[in-house]
């Protein structure tokens, strides 16, 4: 079940990727109500964040839908017809909460120790790009540009000081979050003691995607093969297995400081393997279940 979101002739909708098909949800969701009888109010959705305020971007809501397109053999009319642009699964989050270090071979590499407590830093929603976009160089950026490929957890529910316990509850789904950083700018702030605001945040600087997969689907998300390729080559390969603070214990952490709102993402970190990209390389980040999001880098 692996969802996304789209623009078309200046609209937004809720696309799902299903049998090799790419299938205008929002049709589907009216259709089955139809269908079915029941409110088409509920069928007024247009994208996977009115879903998640609405609380049906569950799989026990979600799968009835995606069987009545298999049971009908996927009506023509429910097919993405055109040209469209796949864009970041929630396009204006009110945060995303990105933490450090949280695999130990890549706290190594950085030469740094494993943090006792998660240590956070926020990206803007401005720095967003979907799949198949580009990471865009400044012409004044004077720096190495590292991607660091993240397990990313979308937020379902308004959540403050979560338990460990409780926490996923307020996990809506998982995509794949490239956390993009121009590292040389970031060693000249970290040597003045200023934040890593600039460094972390420039526009672009986040893409995420294609897809938004239920919780339920992905069921354990510790235990992921995650990889990131580089013109073909690997460069990070690793296991979601290997994160020092789990989901629910960075959920709780987080949601200490500050209420997450339903959108909100969560980058959990990456794996070793942090090697820098160069205008005109290729990208390939991917996450077991949750597909894989490819993008190029490109001056501005
Ligand atoms: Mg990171």
């Amino acid at each position: 079940m692996q969802f996304f979101t789209y623009r078309q002739e200046g609209n937004v909708f809720w696309g799902l990727y299903h049998k090799e098909r790419k299938i205008n949800f929002c049709r589907a969701w009216e259709a089955y109500h139809t269908q079915e009888g029941l409110s088409r109010e509920i069928g007024s959705l247009k994208t996977p964040l009115d879903a998640i305020n609405s609380g049906v971007f569950l799989a026990r809501k979600l799968g009835p839908v995606v069987d009545y397109i298999d049971k009908f053999e996927l009506p023509e009319k429910l097919l993405i017809r055109g040209d469209f642009e796949v864009l970041p699964p929630i396009i204006s989050p009110s945060k995303i909460v990105c933490v450090i270090r949280n695999y130990k071979a890549h706290a190594k590499e950085m030469a740094a120790s494993v943090p006792e407590e998660p240590i956070f830093f926020l990206k803007p929603a401005s720095a967003l790009i979907g799949h198949k976009q580009n990471i865009l160089f400044p012409r004044w950026l004077n720096s190495r540009v590292d991607p660091e490929i993240e397990l990313g957890v979308v937020i379902g529910k308004t959540c403050k000081n979560a338990s460990v316990d409780s926490a996923m509850q307020y996990v809506a789904g998982y995509t794949i979050i490239l956390d993009v950083t121009a590292r040389s700018l970031q060693g000249q702030d970290k040597e003045r003691s200023w934040p890593w605001t600039r460094s972390k945040g420039l526009d672009t600087f986040c893409p995420t995607g294609p897809f938004l997969v239920p919780r339920e689907i992905v069921e354990d998300p510790h235990c992921l093969d995650i990889e990131l390729q580089v013109n073909g080559g690997e460069r990070q390969k690793g296991n979601t297995s290997d994160m020092v603070f789990t989901v629910p214990e960075l959920i709780s952490a987080a949601s200490k400081y500050m209420t997450l709102q339903p959108g909100d993402m969560i980058a959990t970190g990456t794996p070793e393997g942090v090697s820098p990209v160069v205008i005109g390389d290729y990208i390939e980040a991917t996450i077991e279940k949750l597909g894989t999001l490819k993008i190029t880098v490109s001056s501005a």
